[in-house]
């Protein structure tokens, strides 16, 4: 039987009572505190405790969701459990109704504060697509990639949350007829749709993390735009790996969907050839059924499939600490770039119009090799939720700014041609 909230929860919201992602939200005047999403509602959960005995209640008049996200996992499922009874049995009604505030009069927050950040690169499609575009005379996937989830750290203070602007960023690129590089904004700004896995349970300096640990450690899924300015990215990237052309803006989802609320959308991952190593293995493995799609300006324009991941989540997170790395409360890691093996499956604008050799065609009549300032791009993201119904991730969605600076002014020229 399906569960249903005594809130009005609209058909086909993201937010159905199986969901209950967490976020960080304020109204005008008010300090940023914790909530659930329900519906059109937010539960406003710093203001619930004292009246309906939900554990934890301090935590959630935190401006992140730190405290509690360091708690673990048997206060995740306790807070969860109570929440569930609160929206669905109507004998709380009374005490939990004047506690929502309708989402449409709030301002989200990023809701966790960013510890490390580290970014994967776990689709064998957008391997090889990236591989075919820039080493065209060598193997797509390079000879470690079926081995180890390939990563690089990147730059935990401009995680920035769904709605912030992304300022065209200038730097260092050279086109690969010219002696030398010169400088200004990129011309070749992209997108990356990506999945993100936010740690609550920090471990020990020295000890490795096990895959089957995953759940253990890992508090939600968000939604990520990983921003990449492929120009400046091709010109810096040999041999350390990505740095300025990555570090400007990475987006994301204000609504932390709690692990426990995916639970059917575990679905088993790609078959994995050669065998990983032993510490890569799980019994239980964690690909997850989720369904991402891409907009620009409104318009779709891929549909990327998360299940197609090669490496799951739990690897990343044993891959992550198996050096004795440890993890904090806000450990951040993205899935790298989830494309699937159709055309319409990329997410990305470099694969989208294969480096800009076929641009994209927009409705409009408009092209897009990549982005032009004031482009709005917007992910969003379903998966197969408890009783059957589907729950949602909200969106993550950013537009894009003119460069800012005398190098951003000379170079607006150029990226209009
Ligand atoms: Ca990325």
């Amino acid at each position: 039987m399906t569960t249903r909230s005594w809130v009005p929860v609209p058909e086909h919201s993201d937010f159905p009572v199986q969901n209950l992602p967490y976020g960080i939200f304020s109204r005008a005047g008010e300090p940023p505190r914790a909530g659930v999403a329900i519906g059109e509602y937010v539960l406003d959960l710093s203001r619930l405790g004292a009246d309906a005995g939900l554990p934890y209640a301090a935590d959630f008049t935190a401006p992140t969701l730190n405290p509690f996200m360091a708690r673990g996992r048997e206060a995740w499922r306790a807070v969860r459990a109570r929440l569930t009874e609160l929206l669905t049995d109507g004998a709380h009604r009374a005490a939990v109704e004047p506690h929502l505030v309708p989402r449409a009069e709030v301002t989200l927050h990023l809701p966790f504060e960013v510890a490390d950040y580290v970014d994967f690169y776990a689709s064998e499609h957008h391997a090889s697509n990236v591989g075919r575009v820039f080493r065209p005379t060598q193997p797509p996937l390079t000879p470690n990639w079926k081995h180890l989830p390939i990563g690089y750290h990147g730059r935990a203070g401009t995680v920035v949350v769904s709605g912030t602007p992304v300022v065209r960023p200038c730097g260092q690129r050279k086109a690969p007829d010219a002696e030398v590089p010169g400088f200004g904004p990129s011309v070749r700004l992209d997108i990356e749709a990506e999945v993100g896995f936010v740690v609550g349970t920090p471990s020990e300096l020295g000890s490795p993390v096990s895959a089957a640990d995953f759940a253990d450690h890992v508090f939600g899924v968000v939604l990520v735009n990983d921003w990449s300015a492929r120009d400046i990215q091709a010109w810096e990237y040999v041999p350390l790996g990505p740095f300025l052309g990555k570090s400007f803006a990475t987006s994301v989802s204000p609504w932390v969907v709690p692990l426990e609320a995916l639970e059917a959308a575990r679905v088993a991952p790609p078959a994995q050839d050669p065998e990983p190593l032993p510490y890569l293995r799980t019994d239980e493995p964690w690909g997850l059924d989720l369904a991402i799609e891409v907009a620009c300006n409104g318009e779709v324009v891929s549909r990327p499939p998360f299940r197609t991941m090669y490496w799951t989540a739990a690897q990343m997170l044993a891959h992550m600490t198996v050096n004795g790395a440890s993890l904090r409360t806000g450990d951040f890691y993205a899935s790298g770039t989830v494309s699937g093996p159709e055309p319409d499956q990329r997410g990305s604008f470099l694969e989208l119009g294969w480096n800009g050799t076929e641009p994209v065609k927009l409705a409009d009549g408009s092209t897009r090799a990549f982005l032009a300032d004031g482009d709005t791009v917007t992910l969003r993201a379903t998966a197969p939720g408890r009783d059957g119904v589907r729950i949602g991730f909200g969106e993550v969605s950013g537009t894009v700014e003119p460069a800012r600076g005398a190098a951003g002014s000379a170079g607006q020229a150029e990226q209009q041609e």
